[in-house]
């Protein structure tokens, strides 16, 4: 690391902010370029809400990446002095008996074996302690304690101020339209108008808007919308934890996953499924007929819930990458950038060690994480390998 090595983030979301301070931290002179205002209206990474979780099935990197991360969030919290991450557990059930092999079955033994506390629902728990649940239909699955949900918008409003205060130089207004390059080396970026932003390095985490940049990544990352609901019940505080923690309900199957109310009373849900592939800059409204799933899952799992009118609704853009993992690496073809993206829907709980992976992946330091979420070709993805990893 070289005090006068200047960086230039593409990006002001979860990825690009965390790398911009973790730099910053390690010495460079750090720029933050975003369209504006930030958060920005449109970014991923601005919601009401984030699932904040370490269940990730048998696959133990993400579990481990996603436990450093539970620690950094209370750090988070306390240096905020204030809780913008509610560790408030998730519930996870499943409509038949958890089977071994299935994602629950193998979350609960991975976490177990690690010392994580679960409590495995028994006969009648669920229509005890979360009473809001169709308990004739859930017949099994768990709590897991070290878990919660994240007011997102609200952290990358936070993480700005702090990259800000930390001596980050943050732009707004200002939307990259390509790359420069000098020979073989990426030097900056200039935008529509033709004003240019150089740096010796530039780190791109442009969300789905990366493959516009970077056209030759779309065969690998795309833009997916998935639908998001959000309800005003009458009784907000019984859809408050403990008696309704943030939720999965058979999503590895069914894609359903939602939240608490929050302070303005509003409760959200939203599915992890396929989603359909669309333009970054496609109108983010959902279907009919997404909202006629969201109502009939409600009616089955949540019956308090189906006939209350639509809060709000919108699609939100997973940049989907083939392989689900993400993509934090350094172009391997010309110098002077690294890429940090391919979120596929479920980066933020990482938030707080995401700066780290980008800024190793700048500096060339190994880390567990390298190989998996470096640079890649697209590759064949085995029916046995692939995995739940949405929200
Ligand atoms: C419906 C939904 C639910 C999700 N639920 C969860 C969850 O529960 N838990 C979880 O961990 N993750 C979840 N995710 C995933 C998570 O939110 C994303 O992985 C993460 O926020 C992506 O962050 P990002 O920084 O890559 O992108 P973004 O937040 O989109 O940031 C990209 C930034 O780049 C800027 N930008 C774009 N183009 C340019 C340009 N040309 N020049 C300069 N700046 C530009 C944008 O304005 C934006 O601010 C969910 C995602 C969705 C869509």
């Amino acid at each position: 690391m070289a005090a006068d090595n200047s960086v230039l983030v593409i990006g002001a979301g979860i990825f690009g902010l965390t790398a911009a301070l973790e730099l910053q931290q390690r010495g460079y002179q750090v720029t933050v370029a975003d369209p504006g205002p930030v958060p920005h209206p449109l970014a991923t990474s601005n919601d009401l809400s984030r699932m904040i979780r370490i269940d990730y099935g048998a696959d133990g990197l993400y579990s481990s990446l996603g436990a450093d991360a539970i620690e950094g969030w209370r750090r988070w919290n306390s240096a905020w002095g204030r809780d913008l991450f509610h560790e408030d557990g998730m519930l996870l059930l499943t409509s038949a008996p958890i089977v071994a092999g299935e994602f629950e079955q193998n979350s609960y033994d991975l976490l177990t074996g690690r010392g994580f506390s679960l409590e495995r629902l028994g006969p009648g728990d669920l229509a005890r302690r979360f009473p809001r649940w169709n308990s004739e239909y859930y017949v099994d699955g768990y709590f897991s304690i070290t878990a919660g949900w994240a007011e997102a918008g609200e952290i990358i409003a936070s993480l700005v101020k702090d990259a800000a205060d930390a001596g980050v130089s943050v732009v707004t207004g200002f939307k990259a339209a390509r790359l420069l390059q000098d020979g073989d080396r990426v030097s900056g970026v200039v935008d529509s108008d033709g004003s240019e932003l150089r740096a010796d390095w530039v780190v791109l985490a442009a969300g789905v808007w990366t493959t516009v940049l970077l056209p030759e990544l779309a065969d690998r990352m795309w833009p997916v919308g998935q639908p998001v609901f959000y309800f005003k019940p009458d009784d907000p505080e019984s859809y408050r934890p403990p008696s309704f923690p943030p939720w999965a309900a058979d999503t590895p199957r069914s894609g359903w996953y939602g939240f608490p109310a929050n302070d303005d009373g509003v409760v959200k849900l939203a599915n992890h499924g396929p989603g359909r592939r669309v333009h970054p800059d496609a109108d983010r409204v959902i279907l009919a007929e997404e909202e006629a799933l969201c109502r009939a899952f409600l009616a089955q799992s949540l019956p308090s819930l189906a006939s209350v009118p639509l809060n709000d609704s919108k699609m939100c853009l997973y940049c989907d990458t083939w392989d689900g993992d993400f993509w934090i690496g350094r172009d391997p073809a010309r110098q002077g950038l690294v890429v940090a993206t391919g979120g596929s829907g479920h980066a933020f709980k990482f938030g707080p060690v995401l700066g780290g992976l980008a800024a190793d992946a700048l500096e060339g330091i190994e880390n567990p994480y390298t190989s998996r979420f470096a640079w890649r070709p697209l590759g064949e993805i085995k029916k046995e390998e692939m995995r739940y990893t949405g929200e």
